[in-house]
């Protein structure tokens, strides 16, 4: 069955998509021991029923590399890549390609900084092309008919898989294993693919946004997962190794052990900038407890409290924001609204 909803389509016009490949198990085989990136034919789905009617397809390889080997700075360097893209003019959508381990974190970047009209869609497999059911032409597949669709930029970078169309900025791996692994939690999907049709459902009310500057980062940011009686030792490590900033992925809406909140007043006396999220998956961090340690203490320390934003994803948003030279005072600003 073929119903092609994008009435470009219907009218003859064609649809240029470029695919920015960059590595992850779309791209692996299995090598000795296991897969690995296939050296020397790629083995990414792009041909035949892959590819929508209407849509040409130009792909560009950025790098093939496993994700985890996805620095802060490939993340950047890919960023441009795109913001290069986009504004060229010559094309109608961009679909990534990206290991799933890392996807969100690159995804996110591009969310934060893009500001263009054209749709960005990120895509992977979490199986390979070896393996029984694999998700990956589907997914590109899927990815492809998204970045076709004429109202898709409206919602910032979007992540495609397993016929769900998800927001870059809530998106995350959430299954080792499973082809449903990426959902948005408490938020859910913004879309679906079905079939040849791209169904959208929501739109954001609003994203967070870099302001107006060419992307760097600063890599001097920190990331610490409290755990029941972890935590601050690893803050003061971090302090002590010239972090600029620390996130915090505190307990439950914020709070942390007695020993953490003393590391934390330790970071903010050196002039570190330390921001609390929460090591729960859905929910808002607050300062409604005042003991020690808790949300409350940390903000009257100094601290600042971001929302419900994942820490991994918030590291990013400090190393950039601090990166393009925003001070203390603009960048609590902007977390504010988280
Ligand atoms: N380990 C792989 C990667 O992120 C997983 C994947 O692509 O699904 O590169």
């Amino acid at each position: 069955m073929t119903v092609y909803d994008t009435s470009d389509h219907q009218k003859g016009l064609i649809k240029n998509i470029a695919i920015v490949s960059t590595g992850g198990t779309i791209e692996m085989l299995p090598g000795h021991g296991g897969l690995d990136i296939a050296d020397d034919h790629n083995p990414l789905p792009i041909k035949g029923e892959v590819i929508p009617p209407g849509v040409n397809v130009e792909h560009i390889r950025f790098c093939s590399i496993p994700s985890p080997e996805i620095t802060p700075e490939i993340m950047a360097q890919l960023c441009l890549k795109l913001e290069e893209m986009t504004s060229s003019g010559k094309y109608n959508g961009i679909v990534v390609t990206h290991g799933t381990d890392t996807l969100e974190e690159t995804a996110f970047l591009a969310d934060i900084y893009l500001k263009g009209t054209v749709p960005v869609v990120f895509t992977a497999a979490m199986r390979s092309q070896a393996e029984m059911g694999v998700d990956g032409p589907r997914n590109v597949r899927g990815a492809l008919l998204t970045a076709a669709n004429n109202e898709v930029h409206k919602l910032g970078v979007t992540v495609v898989l397993n016929d769900e169309i998800h927001s870059a900025g809530r998106v995350t791996k959430t299954y080792t294993s499973n082809v449903s692994s990426f959902t948005s939690p408490g938020y859910g999907p913004l879309g679906f693919v079905d079939q040849d049709r791209v169904l959208l459902q929501r739109r954001p009310m609003w994203k967070i946004q870099l302001p107006e500057s060419k992307l760097k980062l600063n890599q001097k940011v920190g990331l610490v997962r409290i755990a029941s009686g972890l935590g601050a030792r690893e803050i003061r490590y971090s302090v002590d190794c010239g972090d600029d900033a620390i996130i915090v992925e505190a307990l439950g809406r914020g709070n942390v052990p007695p020993d953490v909140s003393e590391a934390v007043q330790y970071a903010i006396e050196r002039g570190t900038i330390v921001c609390i999220t929460s090591r729960c998956y859905i929910g808002r961090v607050l300062g409604v407890y005042n003991y020690t340690g808790g949300g409350a203490d940390l903000e009257q320390k100094g601290a600042i409290l971001a929302g419900d934003m994942q820490g991994h994803k918030l590291r990013l948003l400090m190393m950039a924001s601090l990166g393009i030279g925003m001070t203390a005072e603009n960048i609590r600003r902007m977390l504010k609204r988280l």
